[in-house]
């Protein structure tokens, strides 16, 4: 199909064949973009422009004024602030120089559709510009310092910083162990803490670097496929690279994290599974703090600090939010507006405490409204009547210094499906002994089908009884971000 040139095409004073690219994709009729024609001012130094473009994927074009065109690159990361990482830059078409100053929407449909928007501009010294390789000096606001780009493959080039980091710049984390909270008792006063609901979800960390979100659990277990709408927080945060602690949940009709809906996500692989479920049950991430921001680690920081800078990157869409921070306000009446909204219970956290990776060094505290404790499962017994042959109960244990305890047995809080789905799980971990270091009752032993114990569940509870046992165990759903190993009776 061919398309009647536009008036303004024909007409452009520009007749660069170099520009010849750029206009064959692109109808004047169609977009805002500029169609050339501008020619460079004698004797100024050239100049770059860095766009961030929110197009199909996020990137950022990187573009610099030479010999009356703008030779452009699309940074799928943006520009390393950090020496030590390469940045992947595709060699694009070259763009008029009028496109420098381009901001605004590409229609839908139209080549690159999607918004533009200045990330920042300035000018450069050239040290060397050569074909496959390029040395400049940026003078810009954001973006300063030497830079290479070097060509490995057609279109395919790296972009690297010369200069060391810029001053004050820490590289950021691979993983942060989540800090932990000690189960206790409100403090006596409210000064000094600050109160957060406890969410009932998967504790996550996220980090995001260029528009990207990867997600871990708190054994570093990934949830970046099993959850892609934390791919929000990236396009929310753009450039602003960062480090969240938060909790992935599932809300249900009245706002409240669901458990056992959110727990059916986690062991799902298949591609096609995940994008019907985050359909019917969409998860959010409550981001509660704020780790690392821009360049800085802000681990060091007290809570309050840390907690401002988080409420400033206004983390709030439709799948992503920042829970309040309750201060000033008696621990009491916040414990007990968890339990009229049938939240799990609260965590207390002292205001000037840094943020200690991987502790429970009692600077959080929670507070909980029902008793919850993980559960190794060793085995199942059948059902009675129409339940016969499928499942009836999980046998239960924790780990000790002896091996896996056994703590007894849950038969109630799975659906039908649930108790298909564990089923199944079960089936090929089959086993002829008892995994448990301590004995079952005879009863218990001849109807048991034994497993290997490998998966981790969460039970809700009344209490512990004097022998050890669950006393009213309830099921609430599997957990996968927890290995077996680390699952013993929480105090
Ligand atoms: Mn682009």
């Amino acid at each position: 199909m061919t398309r009647a040139p536009s008036p303004r095409a024909t007409r452009s004073p520009s007749a660069s064949p170099k520009l010849q690219a750029y206009k064959a994709k692109r109808d004047p009729a169609k977009t805002p973009e500029p169609m050339g024609g501008s020619t460079a001012k004698e004797g100024a130094l050239p100049s770059f422009v860095i766009q961030e473009h929110h197009a199909r994927a996020l990137h950022w074009d990187f573009r610099l004024e030479h010999d009356g065109v703008l030779v452009s690159w699309a940074l799928p990361k943006g520009l390393p602030m950090d020496p030590s990482t390469n940045h992947l830059a595709v060699h694009v078409e070259d763009h008029p120089l009028e496109y420098g100053t381009f901001e605004g929407d590409i229609p839908k449909g139209e080549y690159g559709a999607g918004s533009v928007s200045i990330w920042d501009q300035g000018t450069y010294d050239t040290e060397k510009w050569r074909s496959g390789e390029i040395i400049v000096v940026l003078h810009g606001q954001r973006a300063q310092g030497r830079y290479v780009l070097f060509q490995t493959d057609d279109s395919k080039w790296m972009i690297h910083r010369m200069d060391p980091a810029p001053k004050n710049f820490e590289a950021m984390p691979d993983t942060i162990k989540p800090m932990l909270a000690e189960a206790g008792a409100l403090p006596a006063s409210e000064r000094g803490w600050a109160y957060e609901f406890k969410w009932d979800g998967v504790r996550a960390m996220v980090y995001v670097d260029g528009g990207r979100v990867r997600a871990l659990t708190r054994n570093e277990l990934s949830l970046t496929t099993t959850f892609p709408e934390l791919r929000d927080i990236g396009l929310h945060l753009g450039s602003r690279s960062a480090i969240l602690d938060g909790e992935i949940v599932a809300l249900d009709k009245d706002g409240r994290p669901n458990f056992g809906t959110l727990s059916k996500r986690l062991h799902v692989t298949s591609k096609t599974v995940i994008e019907q479920l985050t359909r019917s049950t969409p998860a959010s991430f409550f981001a509660f703090d704020l780790l690392y921001l821009e360049g800085r680690s802000l681990l060091r920081l007290p809570y309050d600090e840390r907690r401002r800078l988080l409420e400033s990157l206004t983390l709030n869409g439709e799948t992503f939010a920042t829970p309040p921070s309750i201060t000033n306000t008696a621990g009491s009446k916040v414990l007990r507006i968890a339990q009229e909204r049938g939240l799990e219970g609260v965590v207390i956290k002292r205001r000037n405490a840094p943020y200690s990776p991987g502790q429970r060094n009692g600077d959080w505290i929670k507070v909980k409204n029902f008793r919850t404790q993980e559960v190794v499962i060793g085995g199942w017994t059948e059902g009675n009547g129409e339940r016969e042959g499928s499942l009836g109960a999980l046998l239960l244990g924790v780990q000790a210094d002896d091996g896996l305890v056994y703590v007894g047995k849950v038969g109630t809080g799975f659906s039908a499906a649930t108790r298909k789905e564990l089923l199944a799980l079960l089936a090929p971990l089959a086993r002829k002994t008892s995994p448990f270091a301590t004995p079952l009752t005879r009863a218990e032993t001849t109807l048991a089908h034994f497993v290997r114990p490998q998966i981790v569940g969460e039970v809700r509870f009344a209490e512990w009884t004097h022998d050890n046992h669950l006393r009213q165990p309830s099921w609430r759903g599997l957990r996968t971000d927890k290995s077996a190993k680390e699952v013993v009776r929480e105090p």
